[in-house]
């Protein structure tokens, strides 16, 4: 199924979004992880494409075991670091013989342990590149990120929307935000893209607090505010791991409420690959009652 037919048919769209275990461990974890995941009913899940090169060969083989298997819709992601035209084309032709319908079309992040990575050695810079060349050859369901305050490498704002302008008029059908922790930033967003003529349904990235430090490094790194009332909490919970996983559940369930009281099309849930808390934001959330 292509996703967008679900923002079509559903009130509010609910994904979540898990990683691939590396390359020699074993892959039963995840497929634990599925089944559980399973439980909880999601729209679909989407499973990333490993910036360090070296989990990108699963991406495409648990995206497939989710859809046949688990029978839960999928979509692949797929960026344009380190990859020839041709290495694109044959991961494109290797998807749709699986089956697949969905691919998360990115530019990628800098490979691990190359933060300088030069992104003008890639045979495509920017993520439009990559989707005007799956919508030239294919009929695939396209999804592309974009950023409520702005891409971290973005020297406006304006800029950023004048780019995300062009990355969906070269053929994407929805968008997923990167996380944000602040709705208002996201409702701002909202009005933002009306502005710039930009229509198609707007997922909401979610990235709940499961560990204070992790996140204040994520959110440096990619340009993502902390507001004061989560800065307390972190500061807070700074000796209590376990208080500060349960603020961060409730923090996340909070926000997913207010998000869908507020009728925004999709939720996406970056889950880090943990089912117990995820469960634990849906239920608190009211989700799993509406949903399940
Ligand atoms: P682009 O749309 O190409 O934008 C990158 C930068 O270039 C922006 O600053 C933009 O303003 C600018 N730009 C765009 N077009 C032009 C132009 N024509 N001229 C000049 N500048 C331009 N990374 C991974 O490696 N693997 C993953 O699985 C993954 N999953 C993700 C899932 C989600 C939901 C999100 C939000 C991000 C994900 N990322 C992933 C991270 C993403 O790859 C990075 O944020 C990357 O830095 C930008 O990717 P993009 O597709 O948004 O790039």
């Amino acid at each position: 199924m292509k996703i967008i037919d679900l923002f079509e048919n559903k009130k509010t769209v609910i994904s979540f979004e898990i990683f691939p275990p590396k390359q020699d461990a074993p892959l039963d974890k995840i497929y634990n992880l599925l089944e559980h995941f399973k439980l909880l009913n999601p729209d679909y899940i989407s499973v990333t494409y490993g910036a360090g090169g070296n989990t990108r060969g699963r991406t495409i083989e648990i995206a497939e075991k989710l859809k046949y298997k688990y029978n839960i819709e999928s979509m692949v992601h797929l960026t344009c670091v380190n990859h020839t035209e041709q290495q694109i084309e044959n991961l494109l032709v290797l998807i749709k013989e699986k089956g697949l319908k969905n691919i998360l079309a990115l530019r990628g992040d800098p490979p691990k342990n190359q933060p300088g990575y030069d992104f003008t050695k890639n045979y495509y810079k920017h993520a439009y590149e990559l989707i005007q060349h799956i919508k030239q050859r294919y009929s695939f369901c396209i999804a592309a990120a974009a950023y409520v305050e702005g891409h971290v490498e973005s020297r406006r704002l304006s800029d950023d929307l004048a780019h995300l302008k062009n990355k969906v008029d070269a053929g994407v059908d929805f968008l997923i935000t990167q996380f944000f922790f602040d709705n208002r930033i996201f409702y701002d967003f909202l009005d933002k893209l009306a502005s710039v003529n930009i229509n198609c349904p707007v997922a909401a990235g979610i990235m709940p607090v499961f560990n204070a430090d992790r996140i204040k490094e994520i959110a440096a790194k990619s340009g993502c505010s902390i507001p004061a009332k989560l800065v307390l909490l972190m500061d807070k919970y700074r000796l209590s791991p376990d208080d500060m996983l349960k603020a961060g559940i409730e923090y996340a369930a909070v926000q997913i409420r207010d998000l869908i009281d507020n009728r925004v099309d999709g939720i996406h849930i970056y889950t880090m690959n943990r089912y117990d808390s995820t469960r634990d934001i849906l239920e608190q959330a009211g989700i799993l009652q509406v949903y399940a």
